[in-house]
């Protein structure tokens, strides 16, 4: 626990557990680069309760549920939070907006403006010392998942997000980021003591569905954090960025198309990271699908100036 911290930042940190604007104008995003124990207990104790499988034990419904909600939350990461939030690279209505930004809300990855806000910050300082999150200036460990737990990316940067933050429904999801995860798991609990009582063959519980939602959010995370730390240290240099990004199909598979990190550095504006037609880009794939239903329009592509702009020695290898 940090030696520095004051008696009212104890307060506001658990304040901060229910309204995560509390005092956010005090929340510094300059400083030393430490993890606040404090604020970081219940991400210990979200992974720790995922040993809890062991007491509730697994069902086929449990496990196709925890794989069912990592696809479709993944997306929310990878469609909205990513390529929509914070790249703009498509248009949608303020209803589809919502809808995605609460699924994406469920992943406890904070809300969408907080998410956004440091992912465009991320691009325009990538790799250098004011990037919050690159393996090449601060290690492996802080850009995978300490970065997030220090004071300084609490608050959301909200000078880069004006886009956003003029909808008050995104606000308040950010504002009580914990209300949705803890609805959402409130749901999944009442499916599996549901489906307990009425359909007691399926062998699940409420206790049961909880433990493994919670264990598809751990796996989500990690997937996703992996475009920070691994996509800027493994993987094929297309394009000369003046970062460390990296194209990984590994990467791609797990995070639905993320992968492919290097396109993305060099070009951020498009909808789709493939810019080849074998580099597998499933959000892609999906928004295209989202884009004949009329959910969504405008999808941005990549000009052929951006793709004939790759390194000779590349597109030899
Ligand atoms: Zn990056
Ligand atoms: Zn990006």
């Amino acid at each position: 626990m940090s030696r520095t911290m004051t008696a009212p930042h104890a307060a506001l940190t658990f304040i901060r557990w229910i309204d995560s604007w509390a005092g956010i104008d005090s929340m510094p995003h300059e400083g030393p680069l430490r993890i606040d124990w404090l604020r970081a207990t219940p991400f210990i104790l979200v992974h720790a309760s995922c040993l809890l499988v062991f007491w509730v034990g697994w069902s086929p419904t449990a496990l196709w549920m925890a794989l069912g909600l990592y696809l479709f939350r993944m997306f929310a990461i990878t469609g909205f939070y990513h390529r929509y939030f914070s790249h703009r690279s498509f248009k949608t209505s303020r209803a589809f907006q919502f809808v995605m930004a609460v699924l994406g809300a469920t992943t406890v990855q904070r809300g969408p403006i907080w998410w956004a806000s440091h992912h465009r910050h991320h691009h325009r300082v990538s790799d250098q010392p004011d990037d919050p999150h690159s393996p090449t200036q601060h290690g492996f460990l802080w850009s995978h998942m300490g970065w997030f737990l220090s004071r300084t990316s609490f608050a959301p940067r909200f000078h880069l997000v004006k886009d956003l933050e003029r909808y008050p429904e995104l606000r308040f999801l950010d504002r009580f980021d914990t209300l949705i995860p803890v609805l959402g798991g409130a749901f999944v609990y009442a499916v599996g003591a549901v489906l307990e009582r009425f359909a007691p063959g399926l062998g699940t519980s409420g206790g049961q569905l909880l433990v493994w939602s919670i264990v598809s959010t751990i796996v989500v995370s990690h997937a996703s954090f992996t475009i920070n730390s691994l996509a800027h240290l493994f993987g094929r240099r297309r394009y000369p960025t003046r970062d460390t990004s990296r194209n990984s199909l590994l990467l791609a598979l797990l995070t639905f198309g993320e992968g492919w990190h290097n396109n993305h550095h060099h070009y951020p504006a498009a909808t789709r990271q493939s810019h080849r037609w074998w580099e597998i880009d499933v959000t892609w794939y999906l928004l295209t699908v989202l884009s004949w239903a009329r959910l969504i329009w405008d999808l941005k592509p990549v000009p052929d100036y951006v793709l004939a702009s790759a390194m000779p020695s590349a597109e030899a290898a």
